[in-house]
């Protein structure tokens, strides 16, 4: 075991976290009288919400996950470590973390914990294995992996049964991200697809987007989810709503109807873009200061976000519970704003900040190229304006100017012509996760767990 501290007298604070939490914490402290230590258990600050687009083939995984180290490089007092924590200990004001085997103790003084959230697949984990969410990199490349490769053995295929199930596409949640993953692998089958196979017709694929809910991204009111409902069935996705997934396998998925009938629904290609859960590591912070833990496995948190007993421990992001705030990335960039502010009153001896207050700058969704919903305060809006808007925040929140620059080079090639820059797709990115996971596991048991025995496309 190492402790890898830097001796000296300085506030020593610990981040876990690289996302939108622990990176803008990291970049709020520099200058600041502390040492910064970041840990996360991988090198990448990852820009979730253009996952889908890595996955249907518009952007590299590069252009989404620039290196921490280096956009930290030119910040003295902060440090990056590679490391997934497996345990916290409030009273001793230590993080443990592990690195293929490496354990390492890292002390604090202070800690901000932003270690996010995972898919849930509201306790049927083996959903898992034939229906992927979309969390990480790995999971946008394996998808990516399945989606063409559809198309793939599909033109391989002898029976019009045969594909028809491996030219059908079903995506699970219409909130934003099924939304756009739906409208996406529509244009990427009827548009990009078009002309690139002899024997299928891959505009002839069938895409359906189910949900449990009555409405389409019900977070933005009845009437934009009406209009990016018309947009998605305009541009051919079948939308079902209503409709309980009650059993994945292999080749299909079976749903039960509001009116009790269940169907089936025979597809090789699923995406699960439903339901999230809170970092494990919540628990165990709720366990040490006597936290509440709502069903997601967020932790409620004192008005200036800390832990209740805990001043020195904030939690930040998709792992926190206050006045009912959604997972989204402002809310993540606020806190941790604000936590590290907070923080840095505290180390100068001044007052404290008055409570946390979020300042919403509303949401947007994207349904297709040209057509996105957005909605800001009582403003909303829909179709190519809304587009041009969310091209524009997106590209400012995209980390580094080369990122900046390369996508909007990719995104010209997808949504002015109609190609996908990034269609590489490696039996690795499909098959070799479960082996490499085995290995690993075998190797580092705190390795994360990715269930077993996914089958490819
Ligand atoms: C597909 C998708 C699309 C989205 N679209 C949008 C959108 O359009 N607009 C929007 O506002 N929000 C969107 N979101 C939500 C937004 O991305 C999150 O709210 C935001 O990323 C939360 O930031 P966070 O720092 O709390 O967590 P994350 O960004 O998830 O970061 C968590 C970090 O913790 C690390 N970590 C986790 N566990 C451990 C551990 N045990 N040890 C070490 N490190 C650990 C992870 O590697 C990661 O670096 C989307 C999310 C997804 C998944």
């Amino acid at each position: 075991m190492t402790d890898t501290t830097p001796a000296g007298p300085r506030h020593r604070v610990v981040i876990i976290g690289s996302g939108f939490g622990g990176l803008f914490a990291a970049q709020r402290l520099a200058g600041a009288d502390v040492d910064v230590t970041l840990v996360a258990r991988t090198t990448h600050h990852l820009f979730q919400p253009l996952l889908y687009q890595v996955a249907t083939g518009i952007l590299s995984e590069g252009e989404i996950a620039p290196a921490t180290r280096e956009v930290l490089a030119h910040q003295a007092n902060a440090r990056v470590l590679l490391g997934e924590v497996t345990r916290l200990d409030l009273e001793a004001r230590t993080v443990t973390h592990s690195a293929v085997g490496r354990v390492t103790v890292t002390p604090y003084d202070s800690l901000i914990v932003a270690a996010g959230a995972g898919q849930s697949y509201f306790g049927n984990d083996r959903f898992a294995r034939h229906a992927p969410g979309m969390k990480s990199i790995d999971d946008a490349l394996e998808l990516r992996g399945r989606i063409f490769g559809s198309f793939e053995l599909a033109e391989l295929a002898s029976t019009p049964a045969e594909i028809e199930r491996l030219m059908t596409f079903v995506v699970v949640g219409a909130g934003p991200t099924g939304v756009e993953m739906a409208g996406q692998i529509a244009e990427l089958a009827h548009r990009t697809l078009k002309r690139d196979f002899r024997r299928i017709d891959p505009a002839s694929a069938r895409v359906v987007l189910l949900d449990a809910a009555s409405a389409v991204l019900p977070s933005f009111g009845e009437r934009l989810g009406g209009r990016a409902r018309a947009r998605l069935e305009a541009i051919g996705v079948e939308v079902r709503l209503g409709a309980t997934v009650v059993g994945v396998d292999s080749t299909g998925i079976d749903v039960e109807r509001a009116d009790g009938e269940r169907e089936r629904i025979e597809a090789v290609c699923k995406v699960w873009a439903a339901g999230v859960s809170a970092s494990p590591l919540g628990a165990q912070l709720a366990e040490q200061s006597g936290a509440e833990l709502d069903r997601a496995g967020r932790v409620q948190v004192l008005p200036d976000l800390t832990l209740p007993g805990h001043p020195e421990v904030f939690v930040v992001g998709d792992m926190m519970l206050r006045d009912r705030l959604p997972g989204v990335a402002q809310v993540a960039i606020q806190g941790a704003r604000y936590a590290a502010d907070q923080l840095m009153r505290r180390v100068a001896g001044q007052p404290p900040l008055p409570a946390f207050r979020y300042r919403d700058k509303g949401s947007m969704a994207t349904i297709s190229r040209f057509s996105a919903v957005v909605s800001i305060g009582r403003f909303q809006t829909s179709g190519f304006l809304a587009w041009l808007m969310w091209l524009g925040v997106h590209l400012v929140y995209i980390i580094g100017f080369k990122h900046r620059v390369t996508t909007l080079l990719h995104w010209v090639i997808s949504f002015l012509g109609r190609g996908r820059a990034e269609r590489v797709m490696t039996q690795q990115q499909v098959f070799a996760r479960t082996a490499i996971q085995d290995l690993g596991e075998d190797f580092d048991p705190t390795l994360p767990r990715v269930p077993k025995d996914r089958p490819g496309p």
